[in-house]
């Protein structure tokens, strides 16, 4: 199917115009490091379509990883994050991203992220995949809520950085093939056109494609739609991470239960009280993500129950209170004492490894046009990402773009004059209704039955029948709201994963095919599925 240039329609002579040297699309880590890291003299515009503390980052729980002890070594944290991604990370980048991260983390400290100390140093905890401890957290279990509090106040007091929350991206602006700006909703105003030398996107990921998600409502893909209608390539859609552990009571927001309480000794149990993970991996409750995720599906079906159950009961109570405030106040309210109750669980969608493909620089392949963060694909993760690998990816190439897009923007002449550009969307039946909650609720369960944590052709093909049905009639329309425009990104978002997983024909990662079950490295060594930019379609 065809999809639309752009989502609304517009003309540049008739729209009102902001203009600035670099543009950041999203205030969650990626994107307010790289807004840090422009020098004061040039202009940085910072949107993000809700309030600036609403991000992934700001809900991270574990913390960051990065080699911070003696006894751990740069090669170990590289191995550690290699063998996660199953055969298809970069290997200069993950060594990039490895060694900047302890000069990120003590950029952090110096910025007043108030990290947990154990007796005057940084407190490292060890997660699933990590050889070592290695991973910074702070205020127990909400260390994005604790770095983030630090790194807005820093952007909010940058004289260079101005934000417009509760705006709206609605699309990335185009000429010539190269990003000149993007299309931005304004509460009060309407369609803005904003118009920069640079643009770098860091608008997270797409979890809100499917029913379970640890993710918040703002992570709908709209960044990896945006960059695909504007002709970027991505790729490696198919591999979606589940986190093993989410909430599972009737009325809970699906609340994460952080990867660090089985680090600190947490056990999975099935509905009859018996250790499932010892018979699947040698490191039980601490084997990677994607492992746990699939022995709990299977573990679901064998029992015939809806979840699986973590229990803490035999550790002590005093460190699980203090280690994991934030998890004893969501169960609180549910009555349950995480010290003596079992804590029903079930996964989640909770990490996008795939999106906008970036170079080692976070350059896409649009001209001016750069990525940082769960947005874009560096191949930091490949398959697979390692626990708290996500924020440091963000923080490091969240100051790549921001250097690089600065150094390029100052080589550029001031915009003086816009292009005339416009677009008309054709709206073949203006007067129908559509019930976008309907759609929006169908969708994100289909996507958990047929391209879930277990896959094969079948249930894919039905899959890409039913959202390329939808998508015909959806994104053929205009909105004028978010809820709309939302929907638009997720469809065309599920179909690019789809897409990338039905032509992945094994299993590799957390992509798991039933039909397909064994890696194929003669075909699929180290080779990317690629969703290609869309010429432009008018
Ligand atoms: C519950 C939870 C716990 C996690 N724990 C950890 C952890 O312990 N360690 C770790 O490394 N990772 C963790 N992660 C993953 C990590 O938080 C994310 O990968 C990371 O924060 C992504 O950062 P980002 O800056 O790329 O995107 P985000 O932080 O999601 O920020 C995206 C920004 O873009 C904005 N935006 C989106 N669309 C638009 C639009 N159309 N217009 C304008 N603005 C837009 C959003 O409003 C937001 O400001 C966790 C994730 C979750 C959900």
């Amino acid at each position: 199917m065809a999809f639309p240039r752009y989502l609304v329609s517009f003309d540049s002579r008739r729209l009102l115009h902001q203009f600035t040297d670099v543009l950041v699309i999203g205030a969650g880590i990626a994107g307010l490091r790289a807004a840090l890291e422009v020098p004061e003299d040039l202009a940085v515009l910072v949107v993000t379509k809700d309030r600036v503390t609403e991000s992934n980052s700001s809900y991270a729980q574990g913390g960051i990883a990065g080699v911070m002890s003696p006894e751990d070594r740069f090669e170990n944290h590289v191995e550690d994050t290699l063998v996660a991604g199953a055969g298809l990370c970069d290997r200069g980048v993950v060594d990039l991203v490895v060694r900047e991260a302890p000069n990120e983390i003590e950029k952090l400290v110096s910025w007043g992220t108030q990290f947990d100390l154990e007796n005057g140093t940084l407190a490292l905890t060890r997660e699933g995949g990590h050889s070592h401890r290695r991973i910074v957290h702070a205020l127990g279990d909400a260390t994005g809520h604790e770095m983030m509090r630090a790194v807005i106040t820093r952007a909010k007091a940058a004289p260079n950085v101005l934000i417009w929350d509760d705006s709206f991206t609605v699309d990335l602006l185009t000429d010539a093939g190269a990003c000149v700006g993007a299309i931005v909703w304004r509460p009060g105003v309407g369609k803005v056109l904003v118009w920069a030398k640079q643009v770098i996107l860091a608008s997270g990921g797409c979890g809100m494609v499917y029913r379970e998600t640890t993710n918040p409502p703002v992570a709908t893909g709209d960044g990896m739609a945006a960059a695909y209608r504007a002709g970027a390539e991505l790729r490696d859609m198919e591999f979606m991470q589940f986190h093993p552990t989410v909430l599972y009571v009737a009325g809970s927001s699906r609340s994460l239960i952080s990867e660090a309480v089985r680090g600190e000794g947490a056990y999975l149990r099935d509905i009859h009280g018996e250790r499932f993970m010892l018979k699947d991996d040698p490191r039980a409750e601490l084997a990677p993500r994607d492992i746990v995720s699939r022995a709990i599906f299977r573990t679901m079906e064998r029992t015939l129950h809806p979840n699986v159950y973590l229990d803490l009961s035999h550790l002590d109570p005093v460190l699980v209170r203090n280690r994991f405030p934030g998890i004893n106040r969501v169960c609180r309210q549910f009555s349950l004492d995480i010290t003596k109750d079992r804590i029903p669980v079930r996964p989640g969608a909770h990490y996008m490894m795939g999106g906008v493909t970036i170079d080692s620089a976070g350059k896409t392949t649009v001209p001016n046009l750069w990525a940082a963060g769960e947005v874009s694909s560096s191949g930091l993760h490949g398959a697979n990402r390692l626990a708290s690998n996500s924020l440091i990816e963000g923080l490091v190439f969240g100051a790549l773009c921001g250097r690089g897009a600065a150094d390029s923007a100052r080589k550029m002449p001031d915009l003086l004059r816009v292009p005339r550009l416009s677009h008309k969307v054709i709206i073949e039946d203006p007067a129908g209704f559509i019930d976008l909650a309907d759609v929006t609720n169908s969708l994100r369960a289909l996507m958990v039955r047929k391209m879930g944590i277990v896959r094969d052709r079948g249930r894919l093909d039905e899959a890409a029948h039913d959202v390329g049905f939808w998508c015909r009639y959806v994104l053929a329309r205009e909105f004028d709201d978010r809820v709309g425009w939302e929907l638009q990104n997720l469809l065309t978002v599920s179909r690019l994963m789809i897409d990338a997983a039905t032509r992945r024909d094994e299993s590799r990662g957390t992509h798991y095919r039933s039909d397909f079950p064994k890696h194929n490295d003669t075909v699929w060594g180290q080779r990317h599925v690629v969703s290609p930019g869309l010429e432009v379609l008018g």
